[in-house]
């Protein structure tokens, strides 16, 4: 599946607010937004002018894309998939988006980014019950359980990782093996998903 492979901290000045790409990166003072860099860009500097209904819902459906690391076609298909499921449509996208094993390896503190997170799937380092999966667009289910593999439990990143990011594992995961699993208790709810996008506004994109 293809990736984006340029530069991240150029989206988040597009979106104008940290997407946390970079990992330790995001929380120093290099950090480009909290430097106070301008959009990238000929007219970056110049785009002050009050934003258009449809240009504020794009940049939202942006944010969340490059949030998680999708492509644009690949977005479509998550929020088609939202559509059709019961409840409301944004809240079922962004948790069909947070159930991607590569979001859950991040949100298990194993990668310092979803990008450093999606690598260490590719790579052959998770289990999925006990099975080796290396997509990371793999959609867990409640019930399943992820594990580090047993040689990736003394890779110096992972216990880097698991050492200094402050973040908290969120509630609808809990976490087995002292840290080196996590077991999917539930269907993440909104008030679960830290993600700081408007979800209302990609719904109404995409609804035109
Ligand atoms: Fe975004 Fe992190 Fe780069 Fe800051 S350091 S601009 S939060 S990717």
């Amino acid at each position: 599946m293809a990736r984006y492979t340029g530069p991240v901290c150029r989206l988040c000045r597009r979106e104008r607010t940290k997407l946390f790409l970079k990992g330790p990166k995001c929380m120093s003072a290099k950090c480009p937004i909290t430097q106070g860099r301008v959009p990238p860009g000929q007219h970056g500097r110049d785009r002050q002018r009050q934003p258009s209904e449809y240009a504020i819902q794009l940049r939202e459906k942006q944010r969340a894309r490059r949030t998680y690391g999708v492509m644009g076609k690949q977005f479509q298909r998550f929020y088609r998939d939202a559509a059709r499921r019961s409840g409301i449509t944004g809240e079922n996208l962004l948790a069909l988006l947070e159930l991607r094993l590569d979001n859950v390896v991040f949100r298990a503190l194993w990668g310092s980014s979803r990008a450093q997170a999606r690598q260490l799937v590719r790579h052959g380092h998770v289990l999925v019950d006990g099975q080796r999966v290396d997509i990371p667009s793999y959609r867990l289910r409640p019930g399943q359980v992820v594990t580090l593999n047993p040689k990736a439990r003394d890779l110096d990143i992972i216990a880097f990782n698991r050492e200094h990011l402050t973040r908290e594992v969120p509630a609808w995961l809990e976490v087995t093996d002292g840290g080196s699993g996590v077991r999917v208790l539930s269907v993440p709810l909104r008030d679960q998903i830290d993600t700081e996008v408007r979800e209302q506004l990609i719904v109404e994109l995409f609804s035109k």
